[in-house]
C-alpha cells in the first residue's frame, strides 16, 4: 500500500456529468483505490452564474449510478471564498503577488497591441513595481501572481512526460478579482492542498493551467500534487468529441439501456490499456490501474464498441440481476412500443423466467424490454406486419392442427411442446420453420422472438392456448 494517495474529482457543476468527466472520476477512483487511498470529490461551483443545484444533482446521481463513491463529504469551492482569499493577501504579504489598477480600457489596449504584434494577449505587468501610492481614485484593484519573468515552469507530469512552459508566455495572472472573489487557478491550489491532495488527474485541456498553478505552488513554498493530464476522448472518426459522438450527459447512456458496468469497463479501455486485456471485472480494474499505460493521444469513442461490451455484460449478467437492472432502468427509459409495465411480483416471476432466452438477444436494456413485450402483451396480440404475414390460411391452419395437441399435455414445459410439434412435423412432412414461424406470429406477435418453445413455457399453458386459439382461424 503506497502511503496515503489522495486524489480528487473536481467537476464544475455547469452540466451534467459527460462522459469525459466520468472517465476522469473512474481514473481517480480506480488510481486512488489501487493505493488504498481515497478519492475526494470538489464541485467547483465559483462560476456562481452557471453552477446550478440540479447539475450538482445530476453530477452525484451519475456518479453513484457508475458505482463510484467518494471519500467524506463533497467539498464546495465556493464555500471556501474567505480562505482563497487570505492565501492570497499572504501572498501580497510576502511580495509574491501585488495589486494591480489597470482599468478595462487599459487591459483592452493591451490586448489590441499583442493582437497587432501577432502576439498572444498577455498581461504586461505594469504594476508590477508601481507602488499603490499611484493607484487611481475610483479603480477597484485586482492580485496578481509576481510570476516568474525568465526561464521556465517544468511540470513532470506522469501521463505527458516532462512538459514545460517558457515564463515569459504566462503572464501575472489574476488571484483575486476586484470584488474580492478567487479565481479558478487560485481556488484549485488553495483546495488541492488543504484537501492534502497528493495526485491530480484531469483532461490535457488544462496543462497550461498545470503551469500557472505550478507557479503559485512555488511562490506559497507548497508541495505540488503529482499531475497527469490525461489526452480528451474523440470521436470515432478522430474529430473533437461532439453530442453525435457520444458527448453526452452519463444520464443519456443510462437511457440508451447501458449497464453502468458496462459503461465503466468501456471507459476504463478508453486511453489506458492492459495488455490486450478487454472485460475487467471492478477488483481486476483496480488491481492492474496505472497512469503509465494511459495512452497520450487521444481515444476514440466507439458506440459500436460500447454496445457489444454492453452485449456482453448483458449475457453474462445473472437472470435476477437483469431483472433487477430493468427495474431500476425502466423509469429513465423511452418508452417502449407496450404499456408501461408495472413491476409486482408476477411481472419479476415472469421475466426472470424468460431471462434465459431474452438475455441472448439483447445488446442493450432497451432491446431487452423491446423483446420482453410480448410476456405483457394483452390479447388478442396486436401483429406486426412480419407476423401478419406469417399466419396466411397455411399457418393459421397449423396453429388450428397444433392446439389439441398442446391442449392435451399433461404437463406444460418446453420439452413437451417441442416433442408435440416435431411429432406433429413428421407425420404432416413440413418443415420446422413453417410451423414454428406462424406459432411464433401469434405468440408473440412478431416474426422475431426467443425460442419458440421456451415461449411456450415461458407463457404457461392458459396464455398459450388462448393466444394459438385467437389466431387459429
Ligand atoms: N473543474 C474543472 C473542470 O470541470 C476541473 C479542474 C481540475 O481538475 O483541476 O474542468
Amino acid at each position: 500500500m503506497t502511503d496515503a494517495v489522495v486524489t480528487r474529482f473536481a467537476p464544475s457543476p455547469t452540466g451534467f456529468l459527460h462522459i469525459g468527466g466520468a472517465r476522469t472520476a473512474l481514473f481517480n477512483w480506480l488510481y486512488a483505490r489501487h493505493a488504498g487511498g481515497r478519492m475526494l470529490l470538489r464541485i467547483e461551483d465559483t462560476d456562481r452564474e452557471r453552477s446550478t443545484e440540479a447539475a450538482i444533482a445530476a453530477i452525484l446521481d451519475g456518479l453513484s449510478w457508475l458505482g463510484l463513491d467518494w471519500d467524506g463529504e463533497a467539498v464546495h469551492q465556493f464555500r471556501r471564498a474567505s480562505r482563497h482569499r487570505e492565501v492570497a493577501e499572504s501572498l501580497l504579504a510576502s511580495g509574491d503577488a501585488y495589486l494591480c489598477y489597470a482599468t478595462p480600457q487599459e487591459l483592452e489596449e493591451m490586448r489590441e497591441k499583442a493582437r497587432a504584434e501577432g502576439r498572444p494577449p498577455r498581461y504586461d505587468g505594469r504594476w508590477r513595481e508601481r507602488p499603490a501610492s499611484q493607484a487611481p481614485a475610483g479603480v477597484a484593484p485586482v492580485v496578481r501572481l509576481k510570476a516568474p519573468q525568465e526561464g521556465e515552469t517544468v511540470l513532470d507530469d506522469k501521463v505527458q512526460g516532462r512538459v514545460s512552459f517558457a515564463n515569459k508566455d504566462l503572464d501575472d495572472f489574476i488571484l483575486l478579482r476586484s470584488d474580492g472573489t478567487p479565481t479558478f487557478m487560485l481556488a484549485v491550489v488553495v483546495d488541492d492542498h488543504d484537501m492534502g491532495v497528493t495526485q491530480i488527474i484531469r483532461g490535457d485541456d488544462h496543462l497550461t493551467n498545470a503551469a500557472r498553478q505550478m507557479q503559485i505552488y512555488e511562490a506559497l513554498g507548497w508541495t505540488a500534487p503529482g499531475m497527469a493530464h490525461i489526452p480528451l476522448i474523440h470521436g470515432a472518426d478522430g474529430a473533437k468529441l461532439s453530442k453525435r459522438h457520444g458527448a453526452l450527459g452519463v444520464d443519456a447512456y443510462r437511457a440508451m439501456g447501458y449497464l453502468p458496468e458496462a459503461l465503466r469497463n468501456y471507459l476504463v479501455r478508453l486511453g489506458w490499456s492492459h495488455g490486450d486485456k478487454e472485460f475487467f471485472s471492478t477488483q481486476e480494474m483496480i488491481d492492474a490501474f496505472d497512469l503509465g499505460h494511459v495512452g497520450r493521444s487521444p481515444a476514440r469513442f466507439d458506440f459500436v464498441k460500447l454496445e457489444s461490451m454492453n452485449g456482453h455484460y448483458i449475457r453474462a449478467s445473472r437472470d435476477a440481476d437483469l431483472v433487477a437492472a430493468l427495474e431500476a432502468t425502466t423509469p429513465y427509459l423511452p418508452p417502449g412500443g407496450g404499456d408501461p409495465i408495472a413491476f409486482d411480483d408476477e411481472t419479476r416471476t415472469k421475466l426472470r423466467a424468460a431471462m434465459p432466452g431474452l438475455k441472448e438477444r439483447a445488446k442493450t436494456l432497451v432491446e431487452l424490454l423491446d423483446g420482453a413485450a410480448y410476456l405483457f402483451a394483452k390479447r388478442p396480440l396486436v401483429l406486426d406486419a412480419k407476423a401478419l404475414a406469417l399466419l396466411d390460411a397455411v399457418g393459421r391452419a397449423h396453429i388450428a392442427s397444433l392446439l389439441p395437441r398442446f391442449a392435451s399435455l399433461e404437463t406444460w414445459s418446453a420439452k413437451g411442446a417441442e416433442a408435440a410439434v416435431r411429432d406433429y412435423v413428421e407425420e404432416t412432412k413440413v418443415k420446422l420453420g413453417q410451423v414454428a414461424q406462424p406459432l411464433r406470429a401469434a405468440l408473440t406477435g412478431r416474426a422475431t422472438s426467443p425460442g419458440i418453445f421456451d415461449v411456450l413455457e415461458v407463457l404457461g399453458r392458459e396464455e398459450s392456448l388462448a393466444r394459438l386459439q385467437d389466431q387459429a382461424h
